[in-house]
């Protein structure tokens, strides 16, 4: 993972104003070692002495998610999480209680490249990648 200093910089070279919240997203976001909903990131700010609102904080993981530094993840029924983007990984993700856990993917992912190839030439699209999540109903909630 990048310094975070030199994610500070990558914003300024962008225009992007760096605010005391904005600074404290991204240290939450790549300190987290799981990803983490925007009510997750609030109760950490809050800690910190800040308090944005929901539609601030929507706004700053947005910024961060269209820049590439930050990825969603659909956890269903409307309900999103966020992480730093890191290496290419999956998660398993519980139905009942919203617990995720990251997947190493390494077995699975040649069969993945190797299906995105003929993909690629049967649909004509360009560099295809993707992204996986499991559902289930983890062991705590059976
Ligand atoms: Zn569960
Ligand atoms: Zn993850
Ligand atoms: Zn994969």
């Amino acid at each position: 993972m990048k310094p975070i200093q030199s994610i500070f910089d990558q914003f300024r070279q962008r225009g992007a104003r760096l605010t005391p919240v904005r600074k404290a997203v991204v240290s939450v976001l790549a300190k987290s070692k799981k990803p983490i909903c925007v009510e997750g990131i609030g109760s950490c700010l809050m800690r910190l002495g800040l308090k944005p609102s929901k539609v601030t904080l929507y706004r700053e993981v947005d910024f961060l998610v269209s820049g590439g530094w930050a990825t969603v993840l659909d956890l269903g029924g409307g309900r999103k999480c966020y992480e730093w983007a890191s290496e290419h990984h999956h998660h398993l993700v519980c139905k009942k209680c919203n617990r995720i856990e990251e997947l190493d993917a390494h077995e699975m992912e040649s069969s993945f490249v190797k299906f995105e190839k003929s993909l690629s030439r049967k649909s004509g699209f360009a560099d295809l990648g993707h992204s996986l999540e499991f559902y289930g109903i983890c062991n705590r909630c059976q």
